[in-house]
């Protein structure tokens, strides 16, 4: 059994985007030299989250659309001590972490899944920890 680690470093953009993150993934898997077992993907973060789902521009924007939408701007008590709740409560919709599948040596994904960062407090540098363990 080998557990292998690696950590990227994401730099976003803005104050809310979608990233693919999937290459920096399949890097992790192809440098482990894991055939068969599991990546675990986690952002050490608590205004971002990950999620699986399709890689298109619009619906990339209708994913922020829709966070907004869940969670609006509001007076929260945290704002008082970082002014960031929104960003808090918009990440905590879905989680920081996902488990996948490596086989043959590379991600078992479906035809149009992809690996998304969503950014909900940015411009800022993330931290991607990637670990594979397997065979
Ligand atoms: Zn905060």
């Amino acid at each position: 059994m080998k557990s292998y680690v690696r950590v990227e470093r994401v730099d976003t953009s803005s104050k809310e985007e979608v990233l693919d993150v999937t290459n920096l993934v399949e890097k992790a898997i192809n440098k482990s030299g894991v055939k068969e077992g599991v990546a675990i993907v986690f952002l050490k973060h608590t205004t971002a989250a990950l999620c699986i789902n399709e890689a298109e521009r619009g619906l990339m924007d209708d994913i922020l659309k829709t966070f907004s939408t869940l969670v609006k701007e509001n007076k929260y008590k945290h704002d008082e001590v970082d002014r960031n709740a929104t960003s808090h409560l918009r990440s905590i919709l879905i989680l920081p972490s996902l488990v996948l599948p490596v086989s043959g040596g590379s991600l078992q994904l479906g035809t149009w899944q992809r690996i998304l960062m969503i950014e909900f407090d940015g411009p800022r540098r993330r931290e991607l920890y990637v670990q594979v363990i397997g065979e």
